[in-house]
Formats: structure tokens, C-alpha cells, sequence
């Protein structure tokens, strides 16, 4: 028997098949060489043998494999608002626009244009945030887990921080209170105890070591019962009295009201800015924006922040400024702001336009699969609003032999790529997160599944 490796084709004679020479007029060269000698090798350590190997279509799927982009828009049908693996929060189109604006060219970032000197790109949303926030100051840095390293190291590196041990809390993968706290140079001065914490262990705490007192917002779960901890206007006067900066690290960044929609229990920016000198929040959760960290608060206890090596370690970069600004411009006009930012609008749209659509798109999906119509819940997400109630109405989809994990696979590899909750061995749909200008695709996927 001959062995069928002495037979492989070269490289040359594979690059001149028509096929393969119509996929080099739309693919770089090199990409469809790659991908030969991929083959060529595989075939070399066994692989393909089969006489009727396709060599043509595998040089164009191997190809085309590679050169879609490793990160691709996904359809979050799975009713959290706040996805983090899905990216968080979706921009509004104005913080779309102002990164495209200022993405595609040159700008002032770091240029005073009235004097024609080097100016600070931390200067940008500045003026914005203190002005929607309530404060004399702000800066905005890559994300809220490095602005609290940043305020720590700044102001309390090498002092003590005093916490309440309610508080050392993990928010999510790899960031845990107490480990950002010893990377930042701060020490930790734990006080209080996991359910109840009061003033005045905090004021026994004090020492001249004292460098700062830090709040954690509990973001992602609720404490019920025998819990007690400080209001911040409390530990704000007790603060002031000390001559201690207080740091209040809120997590999402809530600056809409929400509680006429139901939405009540997570702290609000302006409820915080009165009281603490810094207040800490992200980008990319409740605020609607871009990944960012925001940080806003007394002029001089910014002042040092700006000057710190962090400040330059952690920099944003100017399409995640531009977004930012354009977010923050939008909740000068609370209704605008509702409206326009994407969280906002998911949190807030009514149950009946949830129903609606819901009883569409089951109409739709039901061509494909058995489905009917259920209430449920959505979640807000992101380690925001962890009890809140965010009734909706749920498309559930019988994903009938192959089951729900196989149909659920097919959805999730698209295209388009859809993400779906299951449950009790059937698919839910929440229109909640669903764009409406989503809707045909994700029927359409749901139609490929089912073919496929
Ligand atoms: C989410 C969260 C953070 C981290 O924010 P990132 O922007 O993801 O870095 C920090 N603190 C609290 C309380 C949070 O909820």
C-alpha cells in the first residue's frame, strides 16, 4: 500500500487552484498561506486522508475562520441588563457618535488650544461630572476598580483605612476589597462586624495613623435582618470632625431616579456627593456609558489624585472620554437622559410594551418551535439593584429532541450569536434586553437553529 503522505500537494499547486486564487483576490496573501501549511502539516501527521479531501473549501473555511474578529456584537435575550460577560452596558447612539468623532482623528486631548500648551486629557469630563454629580470635581480613569486604587494610593498610601468589615466584599472575578486595598500601599484597619457595624467604631478606630474611612457599597447581594451600619451623612460629620477624608466607593453609578419605577434600594450618586469627598463609581454600569471610572468630590481632595502615577498608569483613552462626556450631556435633561441611554430605557419600559413584544415575538417563533408566554422577572445586573423587582413577560421556547443545551450551543455560536436563559429544559426569551431592531435577527437565528 502507498502511503498517501507521499502524495500531499505543495503549497504552490494548492495556491494556484481557481478557487483558491478567487480567495486571494478578497484575503491577504499570507492569511491563505497560513492556512495551507495548517493542512499541509495535518495531512503530514495523518489527518484528511481521504482521497476526495476537499482542499479547495478547507483553505476558504480555515481562512475565513480566521479572519472573523475575535469579538462580535451578541443578542442578550437573557433579560440582564447588566451582562458582564456580555459587555455591560450598550452606548446610547450620542456616545457612539462622539467616539467615532473623535476616534477617527486628531483632537485637543491633551492640548490647552488658548495657550497652545500641553494640557491634561483628565481635564475632559471634568467640568461634566462635577456639574451632574453634584461636586466641585471629578476625573475619569479606565475603570472604578483602578479609580479606587488610585484614591487610595493618592491619599491614604502607607496610613491606615479604616472599613467596616460588613464591607470586604469580592465584586466580581479577582476584585476583592481587601486585596485592592493592600495594592494600593493603603493598610487595612477592619472594624465592626460582618452583620453590624456603628459610629462609634469607627470613631475608636481613629488614630493619627488614620489615612482615610472607605464605604463599600455591597453591590451584588443584600444584608435582611439583625444589620445595622452608619448613614453616610453620619460618617460624613464624623469625618469632618476627624479631619479624615471619607472615600464612598458606590459601585454603579446611579444618577437617573429610578424610584418611580419600582427601582429603589441602590445608592444615587447625589445621595453620597453632600457627604463623602470622594465618591467612586463605574462607567459601564447604571450610568449607561463607556467603561470608565469615575471619580468626583472636594477640589482638594481631587487635586493630589490628578498628580499620582496611577492617574497615568490607569489613563483613559479619548474614545472612552468622548463616550463619557456624551453620556454625562444627556442626563442634563432626566427625561433625554431616560430615553436615550440604553440601561435606562431597558429598566424602564413599561410591562404592557414588554408583553407586547413578548406576544410578537412568540407569534414569530412559533413557526419554528413550540412556545408560549410566562412571567418573569429580568435582572438589573452588574452587582446592581440585587433584589429589585423588574417583572416581564417571557417567550418560552420548547427546544423538543436535540434539548435545550444543544439548541441553546447552536444560538450562542450564530451567526448572529444569541444569548438565552434555560430553564427547567426550556429557552426564555426576555424581550427586555432585545433591541426592537434586534428582533428580526434573532428570529432569523432561531430559523437557522431550527433548520440546522
Ligand atoms: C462594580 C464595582 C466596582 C468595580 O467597577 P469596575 O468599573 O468594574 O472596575 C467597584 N466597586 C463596586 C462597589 C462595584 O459595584
Amino acid at each position: 500500500m502507498t502511503d498517501p503522505r507521499r502524495h500531499l500537494p505543495s503549497v504552490a499547486r494548492l495556491l494556484a487552484l481557481p478557487d483558491v486564487v478567487r480567495l486571494l483576490a478578497e484575503s491577504p496573501r499570507n492569511l491563505v498561506i497560513a492556512a495551507i501549511r495548517d493542512l499541509v502539516g495535518a495531512a503530514r501527521q495523518g489527518a484528511h486522508r481521504d482521497p476526495d479531501f476537499d482542499w479547495p473549501a478547507e483553505i476558504t473555511a480555515r481562512v475565513l475562520d480566521r479572519r472573523a474578529p475575535s469579538l462580535f456584537p451578541v443578542i442578550n435575550a437573557t433579560g440582564v441588563v447588566l451582562h458582564t460577560n456580555l459587555g455591560r452596558a450598550p452606548l446610547a447612539p450620542e456616545a457612539l457618535e462622539a467616539a467615532l468623532r473623535i476616534g477617527r482623528g486628531y483632537s485637543n486631548l491633551e492640548l490647552d488650544v488658548a495657550t497652545g500648551a500641553r494640557g491634561s486629557r483628565l481635564d475632559h469630563c471634568s467640568s461634566l461630572l462635577a456639574e451632574t454629580c453634584g461636586a466641585e470635581d471629578g476625573i475619569a480613569v479606565n475603570n472604578a476598580a483602578g479609580a479606587l486604587v488610585l484614591a487610595l494610593n493618592a491619599i491614604a498610601a502607607g496610613r491606615e483605612v479604616i472599613i467596616s468589615r460588613g464591607e470586604l466584599v469580592e465584586i466580581g472575578g479577582s476584585f476583592r476589597i481587601p486585596d485592592i486595598l493592600e495594592k494600593s500601599g493603603a493598610i487595612l484597619r477592619e472594624i465592626g462586624t460582618t452583620n453590624r457595624t456603628h459610629a462609634g467604631d469607627y470613631q475608636t478606630a481613629l488614630s493619627e495613623r488614620t489615612g482615610a474611612i472607605l464605604v463599600v457599597h455591597r453591590s451584588n447581594f443584600a444584608m435582611s435582618g439583625f444589620v445595622t451600619s452608619p448613614a453616610i451623612d453620619e460618617l460624613g460629620r464624623l469625618a469632618t470632625t476627624a479631619g479624615v477624608p471619607l472615600l464612598h466607593d458606590v459601585g454603579s453609578g446611579l444618577l437617573a431616579d429610578l424610584s418611580p419605577f419600582g427601582l429603589t434600594g441602590e445608592p444615587r450618586i447625589h445621595d453620597a456627593t453632600p457627604h463623602a469627598d470622594l465618591v467612586l463609581f463605574s462607567g459601564d454600569k447604571l450610568l449607561g456609558g463607556p467603561q470608565a471610572g469615575c471619580i468626583v468630590g472636594r477640589r482638594r481632595v481631587v487635586a493630589p489624585l490628578r498628580k499620582n502615577p496611577y492617574a497615568r498608569a490607569l489613563r483613559a483613552d479619548k474614545m472612552t472620554l468622548a463616550a463619557l462626556e456624551a453620556t454625562l450631556a444627556l442626563y442634563r435633561d432626566p427625561a433625554q437622559a431616560l430615553a436615550a441611554i440604553p440601561v435606562l430605557r431597558m429598566l424602564t419600559t413599561p410591562a404592557a410594551t414588554l408583553a407586547a413584544r413578548a406576544a410578537a415575538l412568540r407569534e414569530r417563533l412559533g413557526e419554528h418551535f413550540a412556545a408560549s408566554l410566562e412571567p418573569g422577572q429580568s435582572a438589573v445586573g452588574g452587582g446592581s439593584f440585587p433584589e429589585a423587582p423588574l417583572p416581564t413577560t417571557l417567550v418560552s421556547l420548547d427546544p423538543g429532541a436535540r434539548g435545550a443545551h444543544s439548541l441553546a450551543l447552536s444560538l450562542r455560536l450564530g451567526p448572529p450569536s444569541v444569548l438565552v436563559r434555560i430553564e427547567g429544559g426550556r429557552l426564555l426569551i426576555d424581550p427586555r434586553t432585545v433591541a426592537v431592531d434586534e428582533e428580526d435577527a434573532l428570529v432569523g437565528a432561531f430559523a437557522s437553529a431550527a433548520a440546522g
